[in-house]
């Protein structure tokens, strides 16, 4: 026998017990995006290497040490996109969607990064994200942390996800506010775990984002981003923070709150929750105002955000009710000489009259008892049975699966109709 091959690891196969959940999510994520007159724009799966690097930065662990890049057979090097961003911005500047005008585009799909896989964390994982593209703010970042809010509540897990902000400040900030960390952060270098005392010199902000206890005890003192704040970043921040009390979103200001990768400045946010262990950001964007022309178009300001598809899905499946997931509305079942071309016939009547409803028919034989261990799985209410004596006269059985009720016998017309009523269609 042939060894089997298997998928890739961290790259999973989403089954049709977990399709139905993907679809509602997505169902509901493209509606409010486009409430809020975002457009959707679809982009390639793989890119230029360098226009990652330039985006995202050099000394990022995204393109350190987790992108899927290769060599194609022309010699160019190519990479799997690790985020959506930087090919939207790509996008949007190569057909001139900025020329005079503001974007307001969402994207979703597969992403790519050479991760360790763990619950939450894959190496294909799939995000949605939404950028806007020409605004400054702070009424646009509000109103994209209002979608997220309006996500959640359509979603169910409102309970379940709270907003962390933060300010980045603008570059200059950033610049005399990093040498302030470094200064602290070198006096205490020998207390820091490794990974820090790495990024200490590479990327020092990203030390904040430790998650290592003797760490974590030094940071506790360590000189805060928002006193470095120059003027203008320090009233975006406010006014921010003013909106979001206006529109009644409940947020904490999280003073070591840092993104993973380099374009981000002023606001940036995160939600989060308890309810996945480690994997807990189920949404993280912010400011972006340098990255357009970091990528060669004119200076523009933009802030975005991405949602991981897989967290907010766990999320769903761990706090909401469990949606079984069902096949059919209806089944025909049944049998004798002619079954299969009555209920075939039968199921088209079914299916013209009522749209939306999933009918399935019985196929492949087998007696009654069988038929309706199969009707009973596929999640169908009603079983409409076609046995000798209904296809002599042209009726039909009704049998209720799901509720002890008598049985109704009728006319295929009638049936039609009946259904029509007992599924409010
Ligand atoms: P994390 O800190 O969890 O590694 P990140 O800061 O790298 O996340 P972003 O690049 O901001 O994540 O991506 C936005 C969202 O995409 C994350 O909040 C998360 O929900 C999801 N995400 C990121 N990486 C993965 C992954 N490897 N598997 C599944 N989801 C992911
Ligand atoms: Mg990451």
């Amino acid at each position: 026998m042939n060894e089997s091959i298997k998928a890739i690891r961290g790259m999973n196969d989403i089954l049709p017990t977990m399709t139905g959940w993907w679809q509602r999510v997505e169902d509901i994520l493209r509606d409010t995006a486009m409430a809020y007159g975002y457009e959707e724009i679809r982009l390639p799966v793989v890119e230029m290497t360098p226009l990652y690097a330039r985006a995202i930065g050099e000394v990022t662990d995204i393109v350190e040490k987790e992108m899927y890049s290769f060599a194609d057979r022309g010699g160019e090097s190519l990479t799997l996109r690790p985020e959506g961003t930087a090919g939207c911005v790509r996008a949007a500047l190569e057909h001139g969607l900025l020329h005079n005008q503001s974007a307001k585009l969402y994207y979703s799909g597969p992403m790519f990064r050479y991760e360790r896989p763990q619950k939450g964390r894959y190496r294909q994982f799939h995000q949605f994200g939404m950028e806007s593209l020409g605004l400054s703010g702070p009424d646009i970042d509000a109103e994209l942390i209002l979608v997220c809010a309006r996500l959640w509540q359509a979603l169910g897990i409102a309970d379940h996800v709270h907003l962390e902000i933060n300010s980045l400040g603008d570059a200059d900030a950033r610049v005399s506010y990093r040498q302030a960390l470094v200064n602290y952060l070198n006096i205490h270098r020998s207390v820091l775990d490794e990974d820090s005392q790495r990024r200490l010199d590479s990327n020092p902000l990203r030390v904040l984002d430790s998650k290592h206890p003797a760490t974590q005890e030094v940071l506790n003192n360590a000189p805060i981003l928002a006193d470095y704040l120059d003027e203008a970043a320090a009233e975006h921040f406010a006014t921010l923070r003013a909106l979001l009390d206006k529109a009644g979103v409940v947020y904490r200001v999280n003073p070591r709150l840092v993104r993973g990768l380099d374009y981000y400045n002023r606001a940036v946010f995160e939600w989060v929750t308890t309810a996945l262990g480690a994997q807990g950001t189920v949404c993280a964007g912010g400011r972006y105002d340098g990255l357009v022309a970091q990528l060669g178009g004119s200076p523009t300001p933009a802030v975005g955000m991405a949602m991981g598809m897989e967290r907010l899905i766990l999320l769903c499946q761990e706090v909401t009710e469990a949606q079984v997931s069902r096949q059919a509305d209806v089944m025909v079942l049944g049998q004798g000489e002619g079954y299969s071309g009555a209920a075939l016939v039968l199921a088209e009547k079914i299916r013209d009259g009522l749209t939306g409803l999933r009918v399935l028919v019985h196929m492949g034989g087998g007696g009654f008892k069988s038929q309706f261990r199969r009707a009973d799985r596929s999640g169908a209410r009603f079983a409409l049975i076609l046995g000798e004596d209904e296809m002599a006269t042209g009726r039909v059985t009704i049998k209720w699966l799901r509720e002890e009720r008598d049985q109704e016998v009728m006319s295929q017309e009638e049936a039609v109709v009946w259904l029509r009523a007992h599924f409010a269609l």
